[in-house]
């Protein structure tokens, strides 16, 4: 009998504590749920106004003969113009995260040429590396088809090489590699973006995936970051059921490898 009512009791108990724990989990679930839902509406309301300011301010700065702004309200105009364009890319980033955040699927699926995706990103970078003579350089087979998703696989991309030429003092270098493997039977690529950069020290390597984490404040001011571009990638990988690895070494540089598997 006391055998029987000690496992009766622990029937009980398992299903008791079973139920709080989901009782406790619903509403959390509901919370983050409504967040999101906040933070992506706030962030798509704010762009109609912003682009309205912007467009306003480039009227503004584009009338070189009205009389009425003179050399210290342009100054301001460019400072403000300067402020809202962060805002409008703040704005923007946030929307992406929450969007990610709710969609765990692995996206539109297609087929297409990594190679080919790496170049059309470093063409679009290229002038912003060609001004602080920047070289970039990639190293791929002539062709990679591989399946995923483009569209976030491109964003990725802009993420990770924008960040490399940011983080790089003028004639330094960024190289782009991509490569195929397989590893225990499952077939994948990688993607290595390789700076000559300032380097990120090593206490500072656990968190700069984290949000609105940025190593300098003072300095990523001058760059224009939130602090959310790494965030972004890594729900990418994470989503694409691939991994990001980052190795650093002040002064010299960093890389950053992504392993993405072939769906
Ligand atoms: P940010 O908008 O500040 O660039 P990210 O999330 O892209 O935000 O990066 C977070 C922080 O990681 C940056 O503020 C910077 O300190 C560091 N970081 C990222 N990429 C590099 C890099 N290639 N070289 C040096 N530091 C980097």
């Amino acid at each position: 009998l006391l055998i029987g009512m000690a496992l009766l009791f622990f029937v009980l108990a398992t299903w008791f504590s079973h139920l709080m724990s989901r009782k406790a989990m619903v509403p959390i679930a509901n919370a983050y749920a409504r967040q999101r839902e906040f933070v992506a509406d706030a962030s798509h309301e704010l762009r109609t106004p912003l682009s309205v300011m912007l467009a306003s301010i480039e009227a503004l700065q584009l009338d070189e003969s009205a009389e009425n702004v003179d050399s210290f309200s342009r100054k301001v105009l460019n400072g403000l113009k300067a402020e809202v364009s962060s805002m409008t890319r703040l704005s923007g980033n946030l929307l992406r995260l929450a969007r990610s955040d709710s969609d765990e699927g692995l996206g539109e699926q297609t087929l297409f040429d990594a190679r080919s995706t790496a170049t059309q990103v470093i063409d679009k970078l290229s002038a912003m590396a060609k001004a602080k003579d920047i070289s970039m350089t990639l190293h791929a087979p002539t062709k990679l088809m591989v399946t995923g998703d483009i569209e976030r696989l491109t964003q990725l991309l802009v993420l990770l090489i924008d960040n490399a030429i940011k983080y790089t003092p003028d004639n330094g270098f960024v190289q782009i590699t991509i490569a195929e493997g397989v590893d225990r039977g499952v077939r994948f690529f990688t993607f290595e973006v390789k700076d000559s950069g300032i380097g990120i020290p090593a206490d500072a390597l656990p968190r700069i995936f984290d949000r609105f984490y940025r190593q300098d404040k003072s300095r990523t001011r001058q760059t224009g970051g939130h602090g959310l571009g790494l965030a972004i990638a890594k729900t990418i990988v994470d989503s694409s059921g691939g991994n990001i690895r980052v190795t650093s070494h002040l002064g010299e540089g960093s890389s950053f490898k992504v392993q993405l598997p072939w769906i």
